[in-house]
């Protein structure tokens, strides 16, 4: 991408997240300067009513309702080449009304024998990197670009990805994350129409049609590159200092 496209890339997401702010009637940000005790009050207050109002409103179509429909609307797909070789269409799992949304790329064998995401070798290490968080499996959302196995784990290819994609979309609208982790150079591609590679989009917030967006390396790539968990855990807490000015609850560790 060249820096123009990637000037005006920014300047689209800045404008949708303003949109997105406006759409739950958010006038104005905390101010976090030096501050006495009412001060601090204050803020706490004027930063809990944004936290309850940035979030678009909940509807019939949001959490767990709105996600069953999209199940339904996908039904037993056959929209691409990938349905005749799959065992399971993996779906997603976890919290309807997640604060925070993991995507990852695509099933592997162990996600299409079970129906579950994130299960096998890389699946064990993306759970053990959400309880560091300080959270669970079941207090996020954990979901992939595409809901069928490639085969032989191959990557997914452009006809798949435009067949998959708008269910993810539809998903995401429904959970209504506060925040999304994108695992891996598919998924923050996809996710942001983006052709930089992961390691200049990873560790900065980025924005997925307003909902701030962090994207790092896939936990595959940690099982073979252990040095790069660094870089990860880096990320993490940027995500995880995020949730906390938001005041949403972590286990302390
Ligand atoms: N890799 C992914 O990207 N997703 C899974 O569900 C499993 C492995």
């Amino acid at each position: 991408m060249s820096d123009r496209d990637e000037l005006l890339q920014i300047v689209r997401q800045a404008k949708e997240h303003v949109a997105w702010l406006e759409r739950g009637n958010v006038i104005g940000v905390p101010r976090s300067q030096t501050q006495t005790q009412t001060q601090t009050q204050t803020q706490t207050q004027t930063r809990t009513q944004s936290q309850t109002q940035t979030r678009p409103p909940a509807s019939s179509d949001s959490g767990a309702v709105g996600l069953k429909t999209i199940r339904d609307e996908l039904g037993d797909c056959q929209r691409c080449k990938l349905a005749g070789k799959r065992t399971n269409i993996v779906y997603g799992v976890g919290n309807p009304d997640a604060p925070l949304v993991f995507v990852g790329e695509a099933p592997g064998a162990d996600e299409d024998r079970t129906g579950e995401p994130f299960v096998g070798a890389a699946g064990q290490l993306l759970t053990k990197m959400i309880e560091a968080m300080g959270l669970g499996r079941e207090d996020v959302y954990i979901c992939n670009i595409l809901k069928c196995r490639p085969p032989g784990n191959r990557n997914p290819e452009p006809d798949e990805i435009e067949q998959c994609e708008p269910f993810l979309k539809k998903q995401l609208a429904a959970i209504r994350p506060r925040m999304i982790v994108a695992l891996g150079k598919f998924a923050a591609q996809c996710l942001l129409r983006s052709d930089a590679p992961i390691s200049r989009l990873r560790g900065t917030w980025k924005a997925y049609e307003g909902i701030p967006l962090m994207p790092t390396y896939h936990p595959a790539f940690l099982l073979r590159t252990p040095s790069a968990k660094r870089d990860v855990w880096a990320d993490l807490q940027e995500v995880m200092r995020e949730l906390d000015r938001l005041g949403i609850a972590r286990k302390p560790k």
